[in-house]
């Protein structure tokens, strides 16, 4: 089977939010949880928001960056790691404000309040989980290496192990990410993810792949949605890698305080 006959999750659109940084939220997320703090960041006006602490950007202005994206959502402290493109997920609890950087990992969660748990993609998926009964969330990174290496079996293992959250209770969306059209790749890549290996460089949707992955941990179709963004075609307001962009935006999470 290839990605594009796999199912696709329901589309949803992030609408900006009516807040300065630039920021992206769920629509239908910011009606239903407004326990949830979620979104994701963008390039900005003039493509220099970059809150990656660990590319290009001065360190005082990623700094800067992060505190008013903090102030902006209302929320105390924010985590963040270097990704390394695995499946390692670390527990936050409470924690002093600021910013804090932690040991590399790929993903975060946390039932506790005013902890903003962020991954840094461009082009990647950003996978965010909620459990709206526990008030749980969890934030993902997984380009094809991790969702090859079982980013969905690991995030939602993480939730039912550490918080003793069934899969079921369980909503995902996956974030603006660079779409099936953009995203050409190798035959090798399609054999690490599962499916019809193709005789050249083919595109995949990466998007697909995770529904599959994450209705195969349990997850209601129903509940799995997808960003209609591509961050590489289509006048995107994120940072793209394939595109040339140096920069990278945050997916975030956080249970409101
Ligand atoms: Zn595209």
């Amino acid at each position: 089977m290839t990605s594009f006959e796999l199912p696709r999750a329901r589309p949803v659109t992030e609408r900006p939010a009516p807040v300065d940084p630039p920021c992206w939220h769920h629509p239908e997320w910011s009606e239903r949880h407004p326990w949830l703090v979620q979104g994701c960041t963008g390039r900005g006006a003039d493509d220099d928001f970059d809150l990656s602490p660990f590319g290009a950007a001065p360190a005082g202005a990623v700094v800067q960056r992060w505190a008013e994206l903090r102030r902006a959502l209302g929320v105390a402290a924010s985590v963040h790691a270097p990704q390394r493109h695995e499946t390692g997920i670390r527990s936050h609890s409470e924690t002093g404000g600021g910013l804090h950087l932690v040991e590399p990992c790929d993903g975060h969660l946390t039932r506790h309040p005013d902890v903003l748990l962020a991954v840094a993609t461009a082009d990647c998926v950003a996978i965010t989980l909620v459990a709206p009964r526990e008030r749980a969330v969890a934030v993902l990174h997984a380009g094809w290496r991790g969702v090859a290496g079982g980013m969905a079996r690991a995030g939602v293992g993480a939730m039912r192990d550490r918080l003793g959250v069934q899969a079921h209770d369980l909503e995902a969306h996956l974030g603006p990410a660079i779409c099936g059209a953009c995203y050409e790749v190798g035959p090798e890549v399609h054999e690490a993810l599962g499916l019809e290996v193709p005789p050249r460089n083919t595109p995949v949707d990466l998007r697909r792949v995770l529904v599959r992955d994450l209705v195969a941990e349990g997850l209601r179709p129903a509940a799995v949605t997808a960003s209609t963004w591509c961050t590489r075609c289509g006048g995107s307001p994120f940072f793209s890698h394939r595109a040339g962009h140096a920069g990278r935006q945050m997916t975030f999470a956080a249970v409101r305080r």
